[in-house]
């Protein structure tokens, strides 16, 4: 019989136990219903981790993370935890846990459902039906690239300095993430985004990129541009857009833009995967809401699992290779917000206010029907 597969859930701080606590809901249904089965183990990160451990992370913890198949992350922080020293912040168990793991590709989805389509502050003809996947560069660029630091200067004032820099295993490595991932899309297309027009490590990624594309995907339509244009780009049209493979800095920055074309944080997630593992193949894979611990509305019931619960779809996706179930998930998302089922942050008129487990309640009917 084939061996279960290892999942580890690390639901952190603030509503990042909340929203987990629906994805559980979620894993038993399809455990059930799909025979989608995995071996689940949980544990501490964040300041919860802090508070049982004195640090934000264990080595146990980052271990159990190494061996399993994906982590399944929710929100790490809050304000008691923000007067501590920076190594022993929540927020550090993520990073220490995105540098072990290696995860170098950030994937960010901008879907627009139907049904919000006038959550955003675009209008609608403009954002309705748009399915945009950004991917960002995330271990490498100007945000860990030597020489770094402010010095003081003869005359007395100081200097910043970052440097940008990115070699060809680097970009060859994300791009090759882009164009498969592009590739299992319905007209998969990749733009490249660069400022090769003023950036040496901008010439250099968009010559890599060019070459892979012309060694490796000829059959994917490939385009450059150039970053400030991008960001002109998605709020202009954003429809031409498909993947976007983008450096750390730029990515940062459009991937925000392009989840506001969407309208709210509690509705987005993301996954971060790294390089294959030498014996099963698959690759190391993070997932998660892209939203904090929202401290401000933690333990009420009000928090927006459906971020969370997309973030599991990707997980089945991308790390599982089970499109189906993955759609039957967003399909379900979808439909409850058609129905007009909303969480606070989304809210709108006319429409009917839940809690964070009336809407998980509802996505695991909504499965139960669109699966009947
Ligand atoms: P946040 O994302 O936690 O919250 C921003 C605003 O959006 C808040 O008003 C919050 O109530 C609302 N919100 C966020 N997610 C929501 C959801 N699912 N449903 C309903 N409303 C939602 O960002 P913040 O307030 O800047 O940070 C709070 C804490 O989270 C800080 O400690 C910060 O460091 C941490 N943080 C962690 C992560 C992470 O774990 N990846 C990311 C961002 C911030």
């Amino acid at each position: 019989m084939q061996k279960n597969k290892k999942l580890l859930l690390l639901p952190g701080d603030g509503i990042g136990k909340e929203v987990m606590n629906e994805v559980r809901r979620v894993v038993d249904w399809f455990a059930k219903r799909r025979a989608v089965a995995f071996d689940i183990e949980e544990d501490l990160v964040g300041g919860a981790s802090y508070e049982a451990h004195g640090t934000p992370v264990t080595d146990a913890v980052v271990e159990k993370a190494l061996n399993a198949d994906a982590v399944l992350f929710g929100a790490v922080g809050g304000p008691q935890w923000e007067t501590l020293p920076f190594a022993d912040r929540p927020e550090r168990g993520l990073l220490r846990l995105r540098k072990e793991l290696d995860l170098f590709a950030n994937l960010r989805p901008a879907v627009v459902f139907d049904a919000m389509v006038e959550s955003s502050t675009l209008k609608p003809e403009i954002v309705r039906g748009l399915d945009i996947m950004i991917i960002r560069e995330l271990t490498g660029g100007i945000y860990f690239g030597e020489p770094r630091g402010i010095e003081e200067l003869p005359d007395g004032t100081r200097r910043g300095i970052n440097t940008e820099v990115y070699t060809t295993p680097e970009i060859e490595r994300v791009g090759r993430v882009a164009f498969v991932l592009a590739g299992k899309r319905k007209d998969g297309h990749v733009h490249s985004v660069e400022k090769a027009n003023v950036m040496e490590s901008g010439v250099l990624w968009r010559e890599e990129i060019q070459a892979l594309h012309d060694s490796d995907f000829q059959d994917i339509r490939l385009e450059h541009m150039y970053a400030d244009n991008a960001a002109m780009q998605l709020v202009r049209n954003p429809h031409q857009f498909d993947v976007i493979i983008t450096g750390n800095l730029f990515g940062d920055i459009l991937s925000d833009i392009a989840a506001m074309l969407t309208g709210s944080l509690g509705m987005l997630p993301s996954a971060s995967l790294g390089a294959k593992d030498p014996v099963t193949g698959m690759r190391r894979a993070l997932y998660e809401p892209v939203h904090g611990s929202a401290p401000d509305i933690a333990g009420q019931g009000k928090a927006n699992p459906i971020a969370m619960l997309l973030s599991y779809a990707m997980m089945l996706r991308y790390s599982f290779d089970l499109p189906e179930d993955a759609d039957l998930i967003e399909k379900a998302v979808s439909e409850v917000l058609a129905g007009g089922l909303r969480t606070l942050d989304v809210m709108q008129k006319g429409m009917a206010r839940v809690s964070t487990g009336v809407m998980g309640e509802a996505i695991i009917r909504e499965l139960d029907k669109l699966s009947a």
